[in-house]
This record gives C-alpha cells, sequence and structure tokens, in this order.
C-alpha cells in the first residue's frame, strides 16, 4: 500500500500556471468606485511585480530559481497521503488522499505565497511590508518570509484577535515579525478611531486601511495581502502541479476534489491545474469548494461588484460577495469569514466548474476530529470544512459503491487553533445559523 506519496526536492515546479490564459469567458476588470481612484491607489501601494502578476495572461509564469531554492529548503514539495484509516473507520469503498500544506514551517499554505512576495519586494529595493492578519496564519507565514529574505515585517492584528491569540503574536515576534492590535497609534486612521472609541475591538477592514495607509505615505514600503488576488491564487498553483505529479505516480486519476474556500487562495492552488483539463474537455472531474454556512459567499452571495474590504480602499472586484459591510458570526474558522471571493474562484463558479457547498461548524469540527482520531493529525478550523465534504462524498460512496477517488487539499494544521476544539468538548460551541 502507498500510504504516502513524495516527489524528490528538485521537483518543485519551475512555473506557476496562470489559469487568466484559460478562462472561459474573460475576467472583468478592476472598476474604480465613483469620484474616487482607488486602482492608482493600489498601483503605489503594492510591488510592481505584484501587480504586472496580478494582470498577466502568459500561461506559465517562470518562478525565480532563488523561489524554487526557498521551497525546497522549506520542504517542499509537500506529501500527499492516503487516508486509509479514514476510509476503514467509514467503510467506504471510495479512495481518500489529502496533500499535505500542514507540513509548511508555519502550518499552512500561506508561505507558498509569501516566498514570492518577499522575493519580489526585496528585488524592488522594498524594505518593508506590510499586512494585515485575522486568525494569524497569514502574519505568520509573511513574518518567516521577510526574515528571510532580510527585509522588515510589520503586521496589523485585529485587536479582538491579538488579545485573544497570545501565541500568534509571539511566534509572529520568533520570525521577526512586528506585530500591532489594530487600531493602532501608528497610523492616522488609527489615532482617529482609538480617539473616537479607545476600546474599538478592530477589524479586518480597519488594519487593512493602517497597513495600506503605511505603504501610501512611504516610498520603500509595500503592502502585501494573503489571499483573493490573482497573483495570490497563481504562487498557490505550485500544490497542484505537485499534486498531479504524485497522483499520476500512484496511477490514480480524481474524481472528486475538495478543498475549503475563505478568499480562494488554497482552492485555487490546488484545483487550478486540474480545473485547466476540465475546460479544455479532456477531464469530468468534479471540483467542490467548501465554506461555513455562517459566512455563506459562494452559495448565497451575489455575483457583483464590490469593494475588498469594508472602508472601500480597494477597487471594486466582481466576485461573489456578501456585501462588504457583512460581518460574519465569529465562528472559529476565522480565515473564512471574508465577505468577498477572489474574482477567478467567483467566475469559475458562476460558470459551473466549481461546486460550492456551505456547512455547519458543529459538523466541521465533528469531521475535524474524526480525522484527527484516524489519522492522528489535527487539522486547522479552516481545513475541517474540506473534510467534512471529503467525508460526506466518500459516506455517499458507500450508500452507491462507487469506488470514486476522493482528494483534497490539507491546507492547514490546528495546533495553535485549540479553542475550536475546547469550545467542541465543553459543548459551548454555537452552531451558527
Ligand atoms: C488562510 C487559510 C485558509 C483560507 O484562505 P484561502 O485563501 O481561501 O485558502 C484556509 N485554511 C488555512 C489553514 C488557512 O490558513
Amino acid at each position: 500500500m502507498n500510504y504516502k506519496i513524495t516527489l524528490d526536492s528538485d521537483e518543485v515546479p519551475k512555473q506557476w500556471y496562470n489559469i487568466l490564459a484559460d478562462l472561459p469567458t474573460p475576467l472583468p476588470e478592476p472598476k474604480n468606485s465613483e469620484g474616487k481612484n482607488q486602482i492608482a491607489d493600489l498601483q503605489k501601494a503594492f510591488t510592481k511585480a505584484g501587480l504586472e502578476q496580478e494582470f498577466a495572461t502568459d500561461r506559465y509564469i517562470k518562478i525565480p530559481q532563488e523561489v524554487r531554492e526557498l521551497y525546497m529548503q522549506m520542504g517542499r514539495p509537500s506529501p500527499l497521503y492516503r487516508a486509509t484509516r479514514l476510509e476503514k473507520f467509514l467503510n467506504t469503498p471510495a479512495k481518500i488522499y489529502y496533500k499535505r500544506e500542514d507540513t509548511s514551517p508555519t502550518g499552512s499554505h500561506k508561505l507558498n505565497s509569501a516566498i514570492p512576495q518577499a522575493y519580489f519586494a526585496k528585488k524592488e529595493g522594498v524594505e518593508r511590508l506590510t499586512t494585515e492578519t485575522g486568525a494569524g496564519q497569514w502574519g505568520t507565514a509573511l513574518s518567516l518570509a521577510c526574515n528571510m529574505l532580510d527585509i522588515e515585517c510589520t503586521v496589523y492584528m485585529v485587536k479582538v484577535s491579538f488579545n485573544q491569540k497570545p501565541d500568534r503574536k509571539n511566534i509572529m515576534n520568533i520570525y521577526n515579525g512586528n506585530v500591532f492590535a489594530s487600531p493602532s497609534e501608528n497610523t492616522e486612521i488609527g489615532r482617529q478611531i482609538l480617539k473616537e472609541n479607545p476600546d474599538h475591538p478592530g477589524s479586518l477592514g480597519v488594519a487593512i486601511s493602517e497597513a495600506m495607509e503605511e505603504a501610501l505615505l512611504n516610498e520603500n514600503v509595500k503592502y502585501s495581502l494573503g489571499s483573493v488576488l490573482n497573483h495570490v491564487m497563481l504562487h498557490q498553483t505550485i500544490i497542484g502541479q505537485e499534486l498531479k505529479a504524485q497522483l499520476e505516480k500512484a496511477e490514480e486519476e480524481p474524481d472528486v476534489m475538495i478543498a475549503c474556500a475563505g478568499g480562494g487562495s488554497n482552492l485555487a492552488g490546488s484545483l487550478f491545474p486540474f480545473i485547466k483539463d476540465k475546460i479544455d474537455g479532456n477531464s469530468d472531474t468534479e471540483f467542490i469548494a467548501v465554506e461555513p454556512s455562517a459566512c455563506p459567499t459562494l452559495t448565497e452571495g451575489s455575483y457583483d461588484y464590490d469593494f475588498g474590504d469594508v472602508n472601500g480602499f480597494t477597487p471594486m472586484l466582481k466576485m461573489f460577495t456578501l456585501g462588504h459591510d457583512f460581518v460574519a458570526p465569529s465562528v472559529h474558522a476565522g480565515g473564512l469569514r471574508y465577505h468577498g471571493m477572489s474574482p477567478i474562484v467567483s467566475l469559475l463558479t458562476k460558470e459551473g466548474y466549481i461546486s460550492p457547498r456551505a456547512v455547519h461548524q458543529k459538523d466541521v469540527f465533528d469531521a475535524g476530529i474524526t480525522f484527527a482520531r484516524c489519522e492522528g493529525i489535527v487539522p486547522a478550523p479552516e481545513t475541517t470544512h474540506a473534510i467534512r465534504a471529503t467525508i460526506d462524498e466518500a459516506l455517499k460512496c458507500k450508500q452507491t459503491g462507487e469506488e470514486k477517488t476522493i482528494v483534497m487539499n490539507f491546507s492547514g494544521h490546528g495546533m495553535l487553533d485549540l479553542k475550536g476544539y475546547a469550545s467542541y468538548f465543553e459543548g459551548t460551541m454555537q452552531n451558527a445559523k
């Protein structure tokens, strides 16, 4: 039995795959809102390379050798595992595989984009990157990547999360990141908000504003985002390209592929290279995006132009959205509580290439605990969404007797997010909605 399918270091892909070259219909352009020029602000705030990749139409984009080396040094290619103990527990004829992005030193797929973003910034002479973080995974990955490339990193962490999760600040400090509870005294917007309400709990919208303000006011400071944008989806496609090589090695053709979706990056990364085959008419794999029913962007949102942040600092993007002022109930999967979705993932969902599914919080923790007890790995609260759908698909196969091959992206581990599990066992978990 092949429990673990690995690739050698030098099999790390040499190119990122850019699905903009293959979309069935063109991606709608970002727009300014009336009387504002947010596109100009973005151009000032982001690195040149980031912007170039955002609109690039080449099918493949070369990964600089230095970036490939860093991917290898951080343990890539990541292994693909077969979940035989879970299969047995479920008594399903289905085969279940999971791609292990939790094996990254920071515990999730986020480093796959943090490394190239820090690399291009360094190359352009940027001295410091600023960003926001909610749950903390992105701030952690960017802190490490910046330190490896010898630039500074400032992370604005939503104040409530900052206070609830002291270990997240701690780990970012270990990686040499500078972490501030947002709203902070560092920025004009932060000071203004604190003056009106010294006890403001902060929000992702405020944290984005603080991080962007610094980048707009300082020549050598740029702003960095960990999901949603096209260039982040692009960087993550190393996951799916590795996965393709691994499935070929295992002589498997996936029938169903599953990933959770917050801003869309781990889903895009793991599935886009396979969705290409479907667009080309060479595959009938089913692709499932899983989100919390407390933040049902793809299943209940509208496909419309909306801002990427609460305050309207970003241009308007055509995407599935619950409205930029939507405040998701505080479910434990902080990384899935975003009102919008990657415009590319949105388009592919609209066109029927991706089937979205919403699942309830208690049901995802049930699935996460089942997985941990069978396979030994404690999944991140976000990842449990993909596990829920994987188990449900495997149980369907038990009903029908079909021996489907189900492949799931395991986006991260939950060893720094154990609070959600605690509230599950204490019985204090809200089954939001
Ligand atoms: C950030 C995060 C997500 C959600 O973000 P995407 O951009 O949708 O991938 C999912 N899982 C983990 C472990 C994360 O850290």
